[in-house]
């Protein structure tokens, strides 16, 4: 038999969303009649917009034609994707990234779980707690640390509580590290950082050499003057910092898929003799020997939310899951929860009351007031005591899941 990758069976078992589907299963077998209201994993809702959908008919209906045909496109997506990125995203907003900076993909799930892959197994690595549990799964299959201990913790990863006191803000480690991942605004927190807490994070990589991943997902949902959407605002990021994007959560592309990552040329690691390496071309070498192009459709479907109608419905879209977001922390404020986030970000992190565990509350939510939310806990050692609702649900819904939560929860 063959061997396979042992570090694959240090996965800390029972993964947050298929512990959350066996409660809920659980629950509706021994009530088959209760209407579930689901607020617990971050997929989007509304339909996709007609800008979009009418780009994608078009290009499918070219694909259909002699002349309109195409195969493999560029491995690092369509240059008219790429062009539209940069100038919509980064120049437009004073941001300097060029339009070969951008390498297009199907999500930032692939992007952020493999990019580890052109770093040394022996590089050491940061990641907030709570956490999006992606940045950590990866890095263990690759082999880069030890055993969980009961709370989920691997050794070997160098952990960075989020908590209250530091407004769910990482500091910057007092030993080295060579890999940061930072997300903001932040999945599961929900709050975002300032352009004074992200300068901190890149003076200390330009100081130490490490390298920021920052995950920008959700840089569509800031409603607030004066937060930074972009790593690159920060003077000097751009030889530090590698930046994830995603059509996901901004237009509704979870299904579709589409993301691309950013990496400057000016980004270098060393190789084993101390030289500089230029990490654009190690990334260009593996995304396009291990990916073959977002389809055509799709990238025209992306580019599509860079015309004036497409840039409308889209905020349209995210001005509504915002509103939820409002709704929600209103209800839940008003009946004496604490909640972060929501503001600029579609969650809203609850602490838990009575320092309920983040479990209980769960099981709680669901035998009570029939919602389904997520279990900080679920997100890592430092979310246990809150309590992650997500902004990504329809208005009735949300509504009715916020008078459920006033009218049943109380006592
Ligand atoms: C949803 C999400 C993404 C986007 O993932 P896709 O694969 O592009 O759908 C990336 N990062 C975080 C933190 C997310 O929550």
């Amino acid at each position: 038999m063959a061997r396979i990758n042992d570090h694959y069976l240090k996965l800390a078992a029972g993964y947050l969303f298929p512990e959350i589907g066996r409660r809920v299963r659980l629950f509706q077998g021994e009530n088959p009649d209760a209407e579930l209201i689901r607020l617990g994993i971050g997929d989007v809702v509304l339909p996709l917009s007609p800008a979009i959908c009418d780009a994608m008919h078009r290009a499918i209906d070219e694909l259909g034609t002699e002349e309109g045909f195409r195969g493999y496109g560029p491995e690092q997506g369509y240059p008219f994707l790429r062009e539209a990125i940069a100038e919509h995203e980064f120049k437009r907003n004073g941001i300097h990234v060029d339009a070969d900076e951008i390498f297009v993909s199907d999500g930032s799930k692939c992007d952020s779980g493999n990019i580890q892959e052109i770093f040394a197994t022996a590089a050491k690595i940061a990641v907030p707690d709570p956490v999006y549990p992606v940045y950590v799964d990866t890095n263990v299959m690759a082999g880069r640390t030890g055993m969980p201990d009961a709370e989920g913790r691997y050794a070997g990863i160098h952990y960075l509580p989020c908590t209250e006191e530091n407004g769910f803000l990482p500091k910057v480690p007092s030993e080295p590290v060579d890999l940061v991942y930072l997300c903001f605004p932040n999945n599961p927190t929900g709050t975002v950082a300032s352009a004074a807490a992200l300068k901190e994070w890149v003076d200390y990589a330009r100081e130490t050499g490490a390298v920021l991943l920052y995950d920008a997902a959700y840089e569509a949902f800031i409603a607030e003057e004066g937060i930074p959407h972009s790593i690159y605002e920060i003077p000097g990021a751009r030889e530090v910092a590698i930046e994830f994007r995603s059509f996901s959560k901004k237009a509704g592309f979870t299904g579709v898929r589409c993301a691309y990552i950013v990496i400057p040329k000016e980004l270098r690691g060393t190789d084993a003799k101390g030289q500089p390496v230029e990490i654009h071309g190690l990334w260009s070498r593996r995304h396009s020997t291990k990916f073959n192009g977002a389809s055509y459709p799709v990238q025209a479907g992306a580019a599509a939310i860079y015309t004036p109608e497409g840039e409308a419905e889209v905020r349209s879209h995210i001005e509504y899951y915002m509103t939820n977001a409002k709704i929600i922390r209103d209800g839940l404020t008003q009946i004496g929860m604490e909640t972060f986030g929501g503001v600029n970000a579609p969650y809203v992190w609850a602490k838990t009351p009575q320092g309920k565990s983040s479990w209980e509350f769960f099981d709680e939510l669901l035998n009570k007031a029939q919602v389904v939310g997520t279990p900080g806990a679920g997100f890592g050692a430092h979310g246990e005591g809150y309590f992650r609702l997500s902004a990504f649900g329809k208005r009735e819904q949300v509504e009715e899941a916020v008078t459920r939560i006033r009218d049943r929860m109380i006592g």
